[in-house]
């Protein structure tokens, strides 16, 4: 339980090839959610922050370690009764050997990040992550080399930081921690004085970024494009647009915790080098295609969707670093079919270049009067309105309708617009029986502990609204 710091990557590398299994954990969870993942999961040994030690705390004890380790690298010291980290690495003889293991056996485990209900667990295997930085290093992908400065933005807990960890010491790339520092002025900071060449973060952190940019201008000098893998949630096409004038090029992936989790990435193809601007944008907000060895269908009932970029249906996934199962939960056994695709609970298109796009999450769709409202495309357009800084859509319960989107929104400092307005700008886009039926401005949206728009919170929120 650490923030992104050289001793977790320590940790990474240290604890699966001593034998065990790393699992970090999500320190932005409830610490009774954080005792009850570990316990699940039979944690033995924790190795935590100093800074973190009052969450600990909290659900010391319902946990069951047998070791709790401190990692003193804010206060400097160790209360008494915990072991010291940088301590026992210095008792530590150089005699030790280390096991030789299969390359099927676990190496790390994380939990999914929770947006729609319940963790659940996934063990990378060692074979699984190898192949994985393999994939993370190929151009069309993420590209990493040894001539790359790589910030991690994403916590170390969500997907291993999306693997950026592992593939950056296989390759013998620079690897940028920003540890608890991840506002968005902390990050262009260290962009610059570290001349970042690639980030990872999801969205929200972008839009920050860009936000940041906008209200600076001249700040930050960003001498070299970065590129942003970005990820999570889908980028609004106004952001992929805004951070290009400023040398950050986001390269758009899709991916899950039990996709290890790179499965996309909406890279151009060659001949769509030609193809005008507008069009090009389109592409690079799609998902994109898969990794290597990553197979993708979108299922119907009735079969696997045409490729035709507009007929719906749940997207799978198979690979060789898609898991298998969940840890210990065979009540999700569903999730997989008989010949190992991975139902994701994503509802997507494919078009005839093979690109994926997802629609929206299954339980995201608002559902009005029998016909599905893709709320993801809504938000995304709202934010490319000038006074929108964030934007959230959720189905909201209608005596009539079953569910109506209602449009949460974040404006940005000093912009004024009103929610006709705003309807009137989505009016150019979607159908009218698409449209939002309100419009609600706050200060801030709700985000999940990895950063994302937490929608359940929303749809509690409004649960109970009154529609004319
Ligand atoms: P959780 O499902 O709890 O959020 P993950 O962080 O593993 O846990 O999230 C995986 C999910 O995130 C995917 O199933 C998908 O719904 C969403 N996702 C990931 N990348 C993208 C993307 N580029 N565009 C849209 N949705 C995405």
């Amino acid at each position: 339980m650490m923030w992104n710091h050289s001793g977790h990557l320590e940790a990474f590398l240290g604890v699966p090839c001593a034998g065990g299994i790393l699992h970090t954990l999500n320190l932005r969870l409830h610490a009774h959610e954080i005792a009850a993942i570990a316990n699940h999961a039979r944690d033995r040994f924790l190795i935590i922050d100093d800074v973190l030690l009052p969450i600990y705390e909290k659900f010391r004890e319902i946990a069951n370690f047998e070791r709790v380790i401190v990692a003193p690298y804010g206060c400097g010291s160790v209360p008494h009764g915990f072991l010291n980290y940088e301590e026992l690495l210095a008792k530590a003889g150089d005699d030790f050997v280390y096991p030789d293991l299969d390359e099927n056996e676990g190496a790390a485990m994380c939990f999914t990040s929770g947006t729609t209900g319940n963790s659940k667990g996934v063990i990378y295997s060692h074979r699984a992550i190898v192949l994985h930085s393999f994939a993370e290093g190929l151009v069309d992908t993420f590209g990493v080399g040894q001539h790359d400065t790589v910030l991690a933005i994403s916590p170390m807990f969500h997907a291993n930081a999306w693997g950026v960890p592992y593939t950056c010491t296989m390759v013998g790339a620079r690897l940028v921690l920003p540890g608890p520092n991840v506002d968005a002025e902390s990050i262009l900071d260290l962009i610059v004085q570290e001349r970042v060449t690639m980030a990872c973060g999801v969205p929200t952190v972008w839009i920050g970024v860009l936000d940041a940019l906008e209200r600076n201008p001249g700040r930050w000098k960003v001498t070299e494009t970065v590129r942003i893998a970005s990820g999570g949630t889908a980028p609004p096409l106004s952001l992929i647009r805004g951070l290009d004038r400023y040398g950050l090029r986001i390269i758009h992936l899709w991916g899950m915790t039990e996709t290890t989790p790179l499965a996309t990435t909406g890279r151009l193809k060659r001949h769509m080098l030609e193809w005008p601007e507008e069009k090009q944008y389109e592409v690079r907000a799609k998902q994109g295609w898969p990794a290597p060895f990553v197979e993708l269908r979108v299922m119907r009932p009735e079969g696997e969707a045409p490729w035709d970029g507009e007929t719906p249906g749940e997207l799978e996934v198979r690979g060789p670093w898609v898991a298998g199962n969940y840890y210990e939960s065979p009540d999700q056994a569903h999730r997989w079919t008989e010949d190992g695709w991975f139902r994701t609970g994503d509802v997507a298109t494919m078009d005839a270049e093979g690109y994926v796009k997802i629609v929206d999450r299954a339980k995201d769709l608002v559902k009005s009067g029998g016909e599905w409202i893709s709320s993801v495309d809504l938000e995304n357009t709202l934010m490319g309105h000038p006074a929108v800084k964030e934007a959230c859509v959720v189905g909201v319960p209608h005596p009539k309708w079953q569910e109506r989107p209602l449009a949460v929104v974040v404006l940005k400092d000093g912009a004024q617009v009103s929610g006709d307005e705003l309807r009137a700008f989505l009016g150019k886009s979607f159908a009218k029986w698409q449209l939002p039926d309100a419009v609600v401005f706050v200060e801030a949206i709700p985000r999940t502990s990895v950063g994302k728009f937490k929608k359940i919170a929303l749809r509690e929120q409004f649960a109970d609204w009154k529609w004319e």
